[in-house]
């Protein structure tokens, strides 16, 4: 076959590059919350597996945190839905603040997010859990006249080496959350 023309050519690799954006753009709504932009949880938990995998053949720390917006529902009823999935965008931003390149965030159901932190020990996870907790504490969510002010409760846990997999750990700091919300909400607990 005759050599294409040059309009061909760039008819063609303009094609590819369509289809290849494409691609890439459907791949991030299969694995992006639209609303906050997390991970969706089947995404999240896949990376927590990867990592966890990664940090056992390594041998380096990996920690997970739960965290959990306290009294949401008195939002939603007191403000409504949509000034609800702001705060959600809000404590989402938060979230990716504080947490480095390297740490993801997953939206885990309603108002309910998690983090996973590779070559994290339970103490640094601590520190930065206290920073995002502070930070949800601070932050305003303006909703019309509305100034909306929530806070989190947040649990940690550290991986260690009887865990067969990430979600032992993940279910750890859904403890630690839990004491989290049943000694006082707006506070960090690490699992022991
Ligand atoms: P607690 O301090 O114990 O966590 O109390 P809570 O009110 O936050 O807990 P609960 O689980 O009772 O309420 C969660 C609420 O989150 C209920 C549901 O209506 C709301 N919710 C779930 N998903 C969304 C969402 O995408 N947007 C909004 N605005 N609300 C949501
Ligand atoms: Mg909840
Ligand atoms: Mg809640």
């Amino acid at each position: 076959s005759k050599p294409l023309e040059p309009v061909e050519l760039n008819a063609r690799v303009r094609n590819m590059m369509n289809l290849r954006a494409r691609t890439l753009e459907l791949q991030r709504l299969a694995t992006t919350d639209s609303l906050t932009g997390a991970n969706v949880r089947r995404h999240f938990f896949a990376q927590a597996d990867t990592e966890f995998s990664r940090a056992r053949r390594y041998n380096t720390p990996l920690s997970v945190m739960m965290l959990d917006v306290d009294f949401f529902k008195k939002v939603n009823d007191t403000y409504g839905h949509a000034a609800g999935d702001k705060v959600l965008v809000d404590v989402a931003a938060h979230c990716r603040h504080v947490i480095r390149d390297v740490d993801f965030l997953g939206r885990l159901g309603g108002e309910e997010f998690a983090i996973c932190l590779p070559q994290t020990d339970a103490e640094s996870a601590r520190t930065v859990a206290e920073r995002l907790r502070l930070a949800v504490e601070q932050s305003v969510v303006q909703d019309g006249d509305a100034e909306i002010r929530v806070t989190v409760s947040i649990g940690v846990a550290e991986a260690v080496a009887d865990d067969p997999a990430v979600t032992a750990a993940l279910n750890r700091a859904d403890e630690a959350l839990y004491k989290a919300k049943e000694s006082g909400r707006n506070r960090v607990l690490v699992s022991d």
